[in-house]
């Protein structure tokens, strides 16, 4: 049975889906499907609504954070549900990934975005300093439009509208249709924190209302997805000259060094795995493992893959996809690999015992890299790994993909993990821990070659939904500008004479 399927509508209706859960496949909601109209409305809005919003301070505005913060901490046990029910995803999970990481994310902005924003005076170099001041100013782009995926039905909505709703823009946000009610708590926490309305609106829907949003006119598209969507959102703004981030899929690698501490690294390539079903845009996909140590590496991997526990109820780690498709490609992939020499050493099917879309948590061997299994996204709980002679052919082979989002390095000498870390062609890099850089705010966050375009988080993500506006101020009051005319060689003289004390001397050099 399928997650999402179509009601049928009449014409002139808007379309409808069902929704059912992947954990029981039983049926769950329905929701309406926003249209054109719905959009150009919520856009007007968003467009009267900003102005005002925008000219509050940004202390003013990470008010509204810390309480949207509040609301989410007092009512965690009710969203908590709500997003239980779309995704059947361990409480655990929900929690860390939706709940703690949501609130981490409105307290750094409401602390830090006031700095982030702050107009920056900027010394200039050369005679310039003499002649010029400079301030930067970021001013927010407007209406914001934010796209969002399934896998954090709530933190992959709530942690760029946060970033852009600080910076004084207005939000359109647009949830995925796979877990629409999730993502629609953003909305509601930031109405029972008090926003002004219209500042940020949410827009349940899928592809469609999608799509509208990015033609409608909004200031930018912040879009996280797979690749294949990611790619008609960039062509769309390309033509609309609309800014864009991309945070896109991944493949990333996990490296195993022979120092490594092999306990550790174990419990990381699971947990990198199998979090959130492996549903993780950052999750570790491919495991390169030195010779010497892979037998014993494997061995731990194993012991601690027999212990989890997959389930629906009550206590257990590891729970189901949340997408029928997303369970055709796992199974596809795997059983392709298999076709093609794979050894599956633990899982390899579906959960006989479960109802839902639950995968048993895989582990493969003797996989290469022409498998679709080592080359396409898999996005669900399967950990292949891969023997490698030495720490240079991990690398080459980490870097032999087309993706580019994260990488994670075991090895006892920190200094080396951080040599190999600059060698991996990715967004960001862990030293012994999975890649979690998108839990932690500081680090800008995005992905090279097909993993997207752009960053997001931190300073230069909160500035990333600004335009950096230069303000120059001429110390002369214009005189300069206002003598520029007539030009003569006596002047021309005098540049050149000026150049040469600059640019030709140590001193003019020095000064410049
Ligand atoms: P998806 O691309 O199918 O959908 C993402 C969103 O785009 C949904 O809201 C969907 O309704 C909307 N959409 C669909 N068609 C559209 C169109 N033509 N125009 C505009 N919007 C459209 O992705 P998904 O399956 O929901 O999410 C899983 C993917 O997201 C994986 O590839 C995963 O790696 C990636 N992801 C990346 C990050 C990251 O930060 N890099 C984080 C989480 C997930």
């Amino acid at each position: 049975m399928a997650i999402v399927t179509p009601i049928e509508t009449q014409p002139g209706e808007r379309r409808r889906l069902r929704l059912a859960s992947p954990a029981t496949l039983e049926p769950i909601d329905e929701i309406c499907v926003a249209n054109a109209d719905d959009v150009r409305a919520a856009l007007e809005a968003a467009r009267k609504a900003q102005p005002a919003w925008a000219g509050l301070s940004v202390r003013e505005r990470a008010r509204y954070l810390v309480r949207a913060q509040r609301v989410l901490l007092e009512r965690q046990d009710e969203f908590l549900e709500v997003i239980l029910r779309e995704s059947g995803k361990p409480r655990s999970e929900a929690l860390m990934m939706e709940i703690f990481a949501g609130c981490d994310a409105l307290g750094f902005y409401a602390k830090h975005a006031p700095r982030f924003l702050r107009t920056e005076k900027k010394k200039l170099h050369g005679v310039l300093r003499f002649l010029k001041k400079l301030r930067i100013r970021y001013r927010p782009l407007g209406v914001v439009g934010v796209i969002s995926p399934w896998n954090g039905p709530l933190i992959l909505g709530l942690n760029p509208t946060a970033q852009a709703l600080v910076a004084g823009n207005a939000v359109v946000l647009k949830p995925s249709e796979v877990t629409p009610r999730s993502g629609a708590l953003v909305g509601e926490i930031f109405e029972a924190a008090g926003l002004p309305e219209g500042v940020l609106q949410v827009l349940i829907g899928d592809g469609e209302t999608g799509a509208a949003l990015v033609e409608a006119g909004v200031d930018k598209i912040a879009f996280t997805g797979s690749v294949a969507t990611g790619r008609k959102v960039a062509e769309a703004c390309a033509r609309r000259l609309v800014p864009c981030t991309l945070e896109l899929g991944g493949k990333d690698p996990m490296i195993v060094c022979a120092d490594a501490d092999l306990d550790r690294a174990a419990g990381g390539a699971v947990a990198g795995a199998f979090l959130n079903t492996g549903q993780y845009c950052c999750g570790t996909e491919r495991v390169y493992v030195v010779d010497e140590v892979a037998d014993a590496f494997l061995a731990k991997v194993l012991e601690r893959v027999a212990k989890l526990r997959q389930g629906a109820q009550g206590e257990f780690d590891v729970g189901p996809l949340f997408w029928d498709r997303q369970l055709a490609t796992v199974e596809r992939q795997v059983a392709e690999a298999v076709g093609q020499g794979a050894r599956v050493l633990a899982g390899g099917r579906r959960n006989p015992e479960l109802p839902g879309l639950y995968w048993e948590p895989t582990v493969l061997v003797d996989v290469t890299h022409d498998m679709a299994l080592m080359r396409e996204e898999t996005f669900g709980p399967v950990l292949p790994i891969v023997r490698v002679r030495d720490e240079d052919e991990a690398v080459r082979m980490a870097n032999d993909s087309d993706f580019g989002l994260g990488a994670n390095v075991w090895t006892a000498n920190v200094e080396k993990g951080c040599e190999i870390a600059a060698r991996i062609d990715a967004g960001s890099v862990c030293v012994n821990d999975m890649t979690m850089t998108y839990g932690v705010q500081e680090a800008p966050f995005g992905g090279l070659k097909q993993s997207g375009i752009g960053q997001t988080n931190g300073e230069l993500g909160v500035r990333s939904f600004c335009w950096a506006q230069p303000v120059l101020v001429d110390r002369l009051g214009g005189r300069q500008t206002a003598s520029q005319y007539p030009y003569s060689h006596k002047k021309d003289a005098g540049i050149q004479r000026l150049m040469r004390l600059l640019f030709g001397s140590p001193l003019g050099r020095w000064l410049s």
